[in-house]
């Protein structure tokens, strides 16, 4: 393994994988060779039982720049990139899932316009989702509108976990200091200048999904509490609306009791059941509102990250210069 800083990290999570090993080596071996720049790939291996860990280890024989990573047990697929984030060394990061579905041509592609437009996050989007089941699609569909919604921000509709981001990402993503991270929402978040490459996506190449039920969930509750206490606050709301209705109902039982018409003890039992209930979902609301607090202040998210220091820029080139060109153009 060379010890230099390479120029691409190719990072692949990977659980329980072997089916899909030796062609994932067939393919992404001579491709990433072609590319003719320094790489790595690091496998993570999240807490495989299979032989994952042991192919990958017999594959670094005739394959330098292959390198394994496990970590103890199955901590999860957004636990794993974390892990891949923290140990990369390249200059360019790739994220991208075992199973092949994420074409390993398009990393090419991904590089080059990271270079040629100069950004720092390169988006992998699928132009078609046709390989995938209509469950999957349509649950797909459904959380990229509800982050749209909580991350406040256009998120790349589609873009999974397959992308390209520079070392600043790399280094502002490691530098957050919450746990959990949901990367495909984070990554937005950070606001770092971004591209897009469309591509097809394809079906996995051998094995079956490794994403159950239970992970999707744990991925969409981690993707909503991350981003939002609005649930906290869903008391607070019931509770108002509670009081709203529950006084309409105080008014229409005095009315019925005045009229002689109520049954003996219905009364005190719908304006107890009514206004207590009323208390204590308010009650509840306002005890989720402080958690919600403690739980924004606890995430410690820096308020902002610096894209631009003239004072770290002593030929005053880039801002002065683009300023420049506005100007110019303006003429
Ligand atoms: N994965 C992982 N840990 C897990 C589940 C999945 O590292 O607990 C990896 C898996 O090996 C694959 C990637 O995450 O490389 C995406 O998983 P998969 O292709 O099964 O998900 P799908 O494409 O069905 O959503
Ligand atoms: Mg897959």
């Amino acid at each position: 393994m060379p010890t230099s800083q390479p120029v691409l990290s190719v990072v692949v999570p990977m659980y329980d994988e072997e089916e899909v090993l030796p062609i994932f080596f067939e393919r992404m071996h001579p491709l990433l060779d072609g590319l003719g720049i320094a790489y790595e790939v690091l496998v993570v291996d999240d807490g495989s039982r299979d032989k994952t860990a042991a192919l990958v280890t017999d594959a670094t024989a005739d394959w330098p720049q292959l390198r394994l990573v496990r970590l103890l047990r199955n901590s999860g697929h957004q636990a794993a990139l974390s892990a891949g984030f923290r140990r990369g060394r390249g200059e360019y990061l790739v994220t991208i899932d075992a199973d092949l579905q994420d074409p390993p041509e398009v990393i090419a592609d991904l590089l080059a316009t990271a270079r040629d437009k100069d950004v720092d996050v390169v988006y992998g989007v699928r132009s078609d989702r046709s390989s995938d089941s209509w469950p999957k699609r349509t649950t797909a569909r459904m959380y990229y509108r509800l982050m749209c919604r909580l991350v406040g921000k256009e998120i790349p509709f589609d873009a999974g976990d397959f992308r390209l981001v520079s070392r600043r990402v790399v280094d502002a993503v490691n530098g957050l200091p919450e746990d959990g991270r949901v990367f495909r929402l984070v990554i937005p978040w950070l606001g770092f200048p971004s591209a897009e490459v469309a591509y097809v996506r394809a079906e996995r190449a051998a094995g079956v999904t490794k994403y159950n039920w239970s992970k999707m969930f744990r991925l969409a509750f981690d993707s909503v509490t991350a981003f939002s206490a609005a649930p906290l606050r869903l008391a607070t709301w019931l509770g108002l609306l509670g009081g709203l209705l529950s006084s309409g109902v105080v008014v229409a039982a005095l009315i019925i009791k005045l009229a002689g018409r109520s049954i003996p003890g219905w009364t005190s039992t719908v304006l107890a059941v009514g206004v207590i209930g009323a208390i204590q979902l308010l009650c509840l609301g306002l005890l989720g509102e402080y958690v919600a607090r403690l739980f924004q202040s606890s995430q410690r998210r820096p308020q902002f990250l610096v894209g631009y220091d003239s004072l770290e820029d002593p030929g005053h080139h880039s801002y002065a210069e683009a300023i420049e060109a506005q100007e110019t153009d303006q003429r």
